[in-house]
């Protein structure tokens, strides 16, 4: 199993962000994490990065324990935020190297995420000379750096233009075919385009856990537009 969540919930002040939360998934496994604002996505993430404490509950990737074996978390998970901060005037190559050298990364390993994310012709720039679509590529060739099984991707595609944002799934398409993702999004045709599973969580509960096959009933379709991804979608049909 590449991540193991049970009964985690963490609260800030009054807000429980979590609430007995638990999922399992598995090697190899790209999983849609969907949900509105405010649902809990983030701390989920964020407990799984070893970021946040979680008041209680367990989780673990590749079966270490996020509380007892931070380090081998860290080096499991490759994690590009929801508001990646980037250096704009940093050349990409020097952003990498920056990365590589904090997080003691073997250098071969820049050409190669360099490479895996079609940031090729880009590379030479500075990041504040690129696009949206290609500072996420940058976000996601930090994420590479350490050769992680598990990515975690929080909200990867939001604030991107339709073309960069079908760009940016197909290379996590790419991506997944070697790696655990757990990916959060608002859209629901993301995690129909790009992933095997969905989490969908509300005000902190997991209200469901389904296999794409398994979403196309009726009843799910009722409660996916509950969610009011409507917006969205319209605006991917453009
Ligand atoms: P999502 O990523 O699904 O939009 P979040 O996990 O960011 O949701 O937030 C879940 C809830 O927890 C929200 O009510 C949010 O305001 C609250 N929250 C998240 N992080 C913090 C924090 N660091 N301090 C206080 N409240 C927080
Ligand atoms: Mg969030």
């Amino acid at each position: 199993m590449s991540i193991t969540v049970k009964n985690i919930s963490k609260s800030f002040g009054n807000t429980k962000a979590l609430n007995n939360v638990s999922f399992t998934i598995n090697k190899g496994e790209i999983v849609g994490f969907l949900g509105p604002n405010g649902a809990g996505k983030s701390t989920m993430m964020k407990v799984l990065t070893t970021y946040h404490q979680a008041d209680s509950g367990e989780a673990y990737v590749n079966s270490y324990d996020v509380t007892k074996d931070k380090k081998n978390v860290q080096k499991s998970i490759g994690y590009l935020a929801e508001h990646n901060p980037l250096y704009l005037d940093m050349y990409v190559k020097e952003y990498l190297n920056f990365n590589a050298e904090v997080y003691k990364v073997n250098k071969e390993n820049i050409a190669k995420v360099i490479e895996q994310t079609g940031l090729g012709p880009e590379s030479p720039k500075k990041i504040g000379q690129l696009s949206k679509g290609y500072r996420q590529r940058v976000g996601l060739a930090a994420a590479l750096l350490h050769d992680p099984e598990v990515l975690i991707l929080d909200e990867p595609t939001t604030g991107l233009d339709p073309n960069q944002l079908l760009e940016i799934r197909k290379l996590i398409l790419e991506i997944g075919k070697e790696k655990t993702i757990l990916l959060s999004t608002h859209i629901m045709k993301e995690v129909e385009a790009v992933c095997d599973r969905v989490l969908i969580i509300d005000k902190g509960c997991l209200v469901a856990d389904k296999r794409l096959s398994d979403l196309r009933k009726e009843e799910e379709q009722v409660l996916l537009v509950e969610f009011d991804f409507r917006v969205e979608e319209a605006f991917l049909k453009k």
